[in-house]
C-alpha cells in the first residue's frame, strides 16, 4: 500500500510512500524499547541541549520546511514558515522548563514523602495534516524532555513533513529511536496501541477518529490525551469594540483556510449591535484573497484535500436550504473554497451543530448577553471560546459560565507553550502544553521514607 503526498493548489503528486509492513513495524517497535531504555537514564541537560539543536535547526530551515508544508497541504507560505518557527519555540520552552516542572513535590506529612515523576515509555502520537509540525513538536518536545520516547503516525497527506521532522531530530543528535515517524494504515494502529512499550496514546482529530482510538487505548489500558474538534463560539456583546472584534473575528475564523480546532465557528452576536457588527464582518471578509499559497499578498489557500472541500460545500449548501442567508462568498472551485459568511444561523442549521473545516463563518443573532451564552453552551464541542465586551468584570464572570477548555476575552483564541491547552465535551479530554502538559505521559510515583 501506498500513501500519495498531492499539493492541493496544483493537484500534482509530490511524493508517494510505501507503507510499513507488519514485520518492519515490529522493528520499530523493538527499536523504540531499546531506545526508551538508555534515553530515560539521560539527564536533563543532555536532553535539553538536544531539544535547544532541534530548535535551531527548525529555524535555520523554516524557508524550507514552510514550503514543504504548504506544497503537501495548502496553508499560505508565511503561514508554514510561522508555524515551524512557533514549534521550534515549543522546544525552546521545554528545554528550558523541564527540569524545573518534573521536580520532586514533597508532602506535609510526619514521614518523609514525596511525587518523583518517572518516564513511561514510548508516547504513540496519532496527528492531523492541518499543522503538520506544530501538533507533532506540541507534544513530542515535552514527551521526549521528560525521558520518553516517541512513534508518530502522521496523516497520509503530509509524510515529507513527518520523514522532515524525523531528520531533524537525527540531526540534533536524539539516538535513533527516541523520535520515529511510523507509516502505518488503520487496521495496523492497534497493534502498536497494545504494544508493551507504549505507554500512552496523544491524538489530535476528528471525534471519530478521537472515539476509535479512545476506545483502542481503554481495550489495552493505557493512559490517552484527545484533542478533538471544536465549534467555537465567539460571542460579541452590546459593548464591544466592534471594529476590533470583526477585524480578530476574520482572522480567527479564517486563518489556515478556516482548518484549526480552534478557529472561531460560531459568531454570536447579540442583537442590539448583530446588523453593524455582520457589516464590518463582511467588508472584512470581502477583502481576503484567495489564491496560489506561494505567491505573496494571499491570505489563504485551498483546502487541504478535495473531499474536506466537498464536505464544506455541502455543509453550506444545506445550511442556506434550512433558511441561512449568504453575505460574501459561497463560491468553489476545486480545493479552492471562497472566504464566506452566512447570516441568521440557528441552533438547528448544519452549520452549527457540525464542526465547519474551512472558511466558513456563520452569523447566529442572541437576544441578550444571557442568550449568547446560553447558544454557546448548546453544543456537543467544547473546546475554546472567545467574549468581546468592554466589561473586564463581567467577562470574568461570563468565562466561567462557558462550557470550554480555554475562554478569551477581546482577543484571539490561540495555543501557547505557557498554557494548558484542551477541550471537554466532545472536544476530548486531557491537557497539552505547559506543565500539565509534559505531566500527562509521565508516571507519578509517590515515594514515602520512613
Ligand atoms: P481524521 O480525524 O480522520 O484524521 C486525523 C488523524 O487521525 C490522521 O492521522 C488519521 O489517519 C487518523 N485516524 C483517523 N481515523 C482513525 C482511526 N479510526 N484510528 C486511528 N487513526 C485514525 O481527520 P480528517 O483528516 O479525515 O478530517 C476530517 C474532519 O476531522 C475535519 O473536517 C475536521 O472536522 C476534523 N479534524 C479536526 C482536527 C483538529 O485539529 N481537531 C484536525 C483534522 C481534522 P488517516 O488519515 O490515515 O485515516
Amino acid at each position: 500500500m501506498i500513501f500519495k503526498s498531492i499539493n492541493p493548489f496544483t493537484q500534482a503528486v509530490i511524493a508517494e510512500h510505501e507503507v510499513l509492513t507488519n514485520a518492519q513495524l515490529t522493528q520499530k517497535l523493538q527499536l523504540s524499547e531499546s531506545a526508551f531504555k538508555n534515553w530515560r537514564t539521560t539527564t536533563f541537560q543532555e536532553r535539553a541541549d538536544k531539544m535547544k539543536k532541534l530548535a535551531d535547526i527548525l529555524r535555520a530551515n523554516k524557508d524550507e520546511l514552510g514550503l514543504l508544508i504548504t506544497n503537501e497541504m495548502g496553508k499560505t507560505l508565511s503561514e508554514g514558515i510561522a508555524e515551524v518557527d512557533k514549534s521550534a519555540g515549543n522546544c525552546d520552552f521545554y528545554a528550558e522548563n523541564a527540569e524545573r516542572m518534573l521536580k520532586d513535590e514533597y508532602y506535609d506529612t510526619p514521614f518523609k514523602s514525596m511525587s518523583v515523576y518517572d518516564p513511561s515509555g514510548a508516547v504513540f502520537a496519532i496527528m492531523p495534516w492541518n499543522y503538520p509540525f506544530w501538533q507533532v513538536l506540541r507534544y513530542a518536545a515535552p514527551a521526549i524532555m521528560g525521558g520518553n520516547v516517541t512513534l508518530l503516525k502522521h496523516a497520509p497527506n503530509v509524510i515529507g513533513c513527518a520523514k522532515a521532522i524525523e531528520n531533524a531530530f537525527l540531526e540534533a543528535g536524539f539516538p535513533e529511536g527516541v523520535f520515529q515517524q511510523i507509516n502505518i494504515d488503520i487496521p495496523q494502529v492497534e497493534s502498536v496501541i497494545a504494544s508493551d512499550i507504549v505507554s500512552g496514546i496523544t491524538l489530535t482529530g476528528s471525534e471519530m477518529a478521537g472515539s476509535s482510538v479512545a476506545a483502542l487505548a481503554g481495550k489495552h489500558i493505557k493512559k490517552s490525551v484527545m484533542e478533538l474538534g471544536g465549534s467555537d463560539a465567539f460571542i460579541v456583546l452590546n459593548d464591544a469594540d466592534l471594529e476590533k472584534a470583526a477585524t480578530v473575528a476574520t482572522q480567527s475564523r479564517m486563518l489556515n483556510a478556516g482548518q484549526a480546532c480552534i478557529c472561531a465557528k460560531r459568531f454570536i452576536v447579540t442583537e442590539k449591535v448583530a446588523d453593524e457588527f455582520a457589516a464590518l464582518f463582511a467588508q472584512k471578509v470581502s477583502a481576503l484573497q484567495q489564491g496560489n499559497p506561494l505567491q505573496s499578498g494571499i491570505n489563504m489557500g485551498p483546502l487541504a484535500r478535495i473531499d474536506l472541500a466537498e464536505k464544506l460545500s455541502y455543509q453550506l449548501e444545506h445550511s442556506l436550504k434550512q433558511g441561512a442567508k449568504i453575505l460574501v462568498g459561497g463560491e468553489r472551485e476545486h480545493c479552492n473554497f471562497q472566504p464566506t459568511l452566512i447570516d441568521f444561523v440557528d441552533a438547528n442549521n448544519i452549520a452549527f451543530q457540525e464542526e465547519t473545516f474551512g472558511p466558513l463563518a456563520t452569523i447566529i443573532r442572541a437576544k441578550d448577553e444571557n442568550d449568547a451564552i446560553a447558544i454557546a453552551n448548546n453544543h456537543r464541542y467544547g473546546l475554546a471560546s472567545a467574549i468581546w465586551t468592554e466589561d473586564r468584570e463581567n467577562a470574568y464572570k461570563l468565562a466561567r459560565k462557558i462550557e470550554a477548555g480555554n475562554v478569551f476575552v477581546n482577543s484571539l483564541v490561540r495555543s501557547d507553550s505557557r498554557i494548558p491547552f484542551g477541550g471537554i465535551k466532545k472536544s476530548g479530554y486531557g491537557r497539552e502544553l505547559s506543565e500539565i502538559g509534559i505531566k500527562e505521559f509521565m508516571n507519578m510515583k509517590s515515594v514515602i521514607i520512613e
